[in-house]
């Protein structure tokens, strides 16, 4: 593995994405670079300039991952810039209040959009770049446990080991399509769309680590994680851990030596347990 390492956190400006870049400073050597990415530039740069005052330099670079063009840019630019990446953090990601006034279906095309397809055309977009030994951390949550799913045979078909990416993309579909009609329940689905965001950004790490296990390059390992009850904006800050605490597991991912046995397409809690999904 080349000593400088480039590493990519999504939606970092704040919470446990900029903890995570934060604890990436830390511990890699100043010949590797971590990319600060945001969707906005005032915010992302407003966050590189805060972790400058206590002499960290994370690099910024825009990076909406609901926006294609904005992917396809960012891309582009570490293909031309680097010729690769070595680690990709799938950190961001939205979540409606409690009180949100917007109906279900409005909710679950947004979020399943974002935490869902945002993660996965990010990682369409930039896993050809990944290099040999590359490392990739999808942020999921315990709600994206599959025991979270009440249907037994929509349990079924997510933990089928020969779900296609495909096949999973069309569940997604119907658990959108059904939230509109607020008909999600008949198709065995919680009432969350959060959750169920979760629960496709975890199914889809097995079906990544399968098809990266495939690949030419080598050793390239996708692990999904709950990163704790984190105290952020997205828990109304009721969260029990600091945002350095909900870091560790996404941290200690990204960062897993050459050749690693284990974990590989696992799920892991905040303590860096492999729990089985
Ligand atoms: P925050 O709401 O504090 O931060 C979310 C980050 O994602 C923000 O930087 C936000 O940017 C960014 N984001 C949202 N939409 C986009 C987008 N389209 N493109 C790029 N960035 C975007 O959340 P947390 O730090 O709490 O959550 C981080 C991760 O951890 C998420 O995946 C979350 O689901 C997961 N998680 C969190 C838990 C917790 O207890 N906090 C528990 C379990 C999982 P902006 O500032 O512009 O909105």
């Amino acid at each position: 593995m080349s000593a400088s390492r480039i590493f990519v956190v999504t939606g970092s400006n704040k919470g446990i994405g900029l903890a995570t870049v934060k604890a990436l400073c830390e511990a890699v050597g100043s010949e590797s670079i971590v990319y600060l990415t945001a969707r906005s530039v005032e915010r992302g740069t407003k966050a590189v300039e805060d972790l400058a005052k206590s002499g960290l330099k994370p690099r910024f670079h825009p990076l909406d991952v609901d926006d294609a063009s904005s992917i396809e840019t960012f891309a582009t630019f570490l293909k031309k810039e680097h010729g690769g990446l070595d680690v990709l953090v799938n950190n961001a990601a939205i979540a409606y209040k409690g009180n949100a006034t917007e109906p279900f279906g409005v909710q679950a095309e947004h979020t399943i959009r974002v935490n869902y397809f945002g993660l996965q055309a990010v990682c369409k977009a930039l896993f050809p770049l990944l290099r040999p030994h590359s490392r990739v951390v999808n942020v999921s949550s315990c709600v994206g446990h599959l025991t979270k799913v009440p249907g037994e045979e929509l349990r079924k078909k997510l933990s089928d080991p020969t779900l296609t990416e495909d096949e999973l993309d069309g569940i997604m579909h119907d658990f959108v399509k059904a939230a509109a009609e607020n008909k999600h329940g008949e198709l065995g689905w919680q009432n969350s769309a959060y959750g169920a965001s979760k629960v496709g950004v975890s199914a889809l790490t097995r079906i990544q680590q399968r098809m990266l296990d495939q690949d030419p390059r080598d050793d390239i390992v996708v692990n999904h994680c709950h990163p704790g009850y984190v105290d952020t904006d997205m828990t109304s800050h009721r969260g029990v851990l600091t945002v350095e605490q909900g870091a560790v597991c996404p941290t200690y991912l990204a960062l897993l030596p050459p050749n690693v046995s284990s974990p590989r397409g696992e799920y892991l809690w905040y303590d860096k347990q492999v729990v089985d999904w």
